[in-house]
């Protein structure tokens, strides 16, 4: 049986590493705000070239305090429009909504399945205040005509980062390209904690100090409360076990990197269409997705060979009970992509006598 994503496998090449830094944490009796987030947050600020980090509990609320911080400060305002893909996972829109924004969903351009400059222009009203591009699957979707469509129309320029920590537009990485980038280091994303975490990165000393604050009660001295803040604090424990992961984030992405190359050399199957890459560098391969009109039987098909699948995701976000007032609208390209996608697996711990056992099961498939 290959597993989609064997995540003991992952940990256990890091077995003695995090031991140590967890027992460090354990006896240093300090488990929350302490030396290991500070440091964890200065090396993953470096590692992005941003000039702050804050580490928050997860992906989700790591982008929901750039929104909130961004009202505090007055950029954004109850109501305000914020151009989301119509095509990522539920959280990227949870962020936007649970601020009272509007997401006002683009769909995606079909090379890449990230955002389309040329969508999001005409989607632009007079309420729009920012555009989150995710960048889904590891690939960067920042480009520079969406950076300069951002600045034209004073628009704030989020990431969401949960999916591609590491990759670069040109020479600078992803977290490091809009204006705030959120992540998250949920146990199964290229650089995972064996728990829930997330950051926030940006080079605005303002709002850094703002989402810091907010996360923390809103409070920046003890008992002071400057807002009606939120709990959302990295714990000590899964910072050190971070900052072991951060060293070998590049030497993983670069296994992944090996297994796609893998794949996208040896599938030949005129039943699939294989996934575009736009720079190698820009791609760190969060997952490896194909695309088939036939995904049920395929994915049949594998099961019944030991290949474990998944599909990222079988529900668009419109489509959810959770957005039932959006049920109605149609996003036709999104609705094709998610009747289609399937991931394979790719991880830093598949081998390539795993990966070309998937080549060739997937080349037999009629
Ligand atoms: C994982 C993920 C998130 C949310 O991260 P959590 O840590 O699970 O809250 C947000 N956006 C995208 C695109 C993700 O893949």
């Amino acid at each position: 049986m290959i597993k989609f994503l064997d995540l003991q496998k992952i940990t256990a090449s890091y077995h003695s590493e995090i031991q140590d830094a967890v027992n460090r944490v354990v006896s240093s009796g300090w488990y929350l705000l302490g030396n290991e987030v500070k440091t964890f947050e200065e090396q993953y600020a470096a590692y992005c070239g941003s000039s702050h980090c804050i580490a928050v509990a997860n992906g989700l609320d790591a982008l929901s305090l750039i929104l909130r911080a961004y009202k505090e400060m007055g950029v954004l305002q109850d109501g305000d429009e914020v151009i989301v893909p119509a095509n990522t996972y539920i959280a990227s829109l949870l962020a936007v909504t649970v601020n009272h924004l509007k997401p006002v969903l683009a769909e995606p351009e079909m090379i890449t399945y990230n955002l389309d400059v040329k969508e999001v222009e005409k989607l632009i009203t007079p309420r729009t205040r920012a555009v989150m591009v995710v960048h889904l699957y590891g690939q960067c979707g920042y480009s520079n005509e969406l950076r300069e469509l951002c600045r034209k129309r004073g628009l704030k320029l989020i990431e969401d980062n949960a999916q591609a920590q590491g990759a670069f537009y040109h020479t600078k990485r992803t977290g490091n390209l809009g204006d705030a980038a959120g992540t998250s280091f949920y146990p199964g994303k290229n650089l995972g904690a064996l728990g829930d975490a997330g950051a926030v990165t940006t080079n605005d000393a303002i709002l850094a100090e703002t989402v810091r604050t907010l996360a923390n009660y809103g409070s920046k001295v003890k008992y002071i409360n400057e807002y009606a803040g939120q709990n959302s604090r990295l714990d000590e424990i899964q910072a050190a076990v971070l900052k072991v992961k951060l060293a070998y984030l590049d030497s993983d992405n670069a296994k992944r990197r090996q297994i796609a190359h893998r794949y996208l050399t040896g599938i030949h199957n005129p039943r699939i269409v294989l996934p575009a890459v736009q720079t190698e560098e820009g791609h760190v391969w969060h997952l490896f997705v194909i695309r088939t009109a036939e995904r049920e039987r395929l994915q049949q098909f594998l099961q019944e060979k030991g290949i474990q699948t998944l599909i990222h995701y079988p529900v668009p976000p419109h489509k959810q009970a959770a957005y039932s007032e959006r049920n109605e609208e149609e996003y036709l390209l999104t609705e094709q992509l998610h009747r289609e996608v399937l991931s394979l697996p790719i991880s830093p711990v598949l081998t390539l006598t795993e990966a070309d056992t998937i080549i060739e099961a997937i080349n037999e498939f009629r």
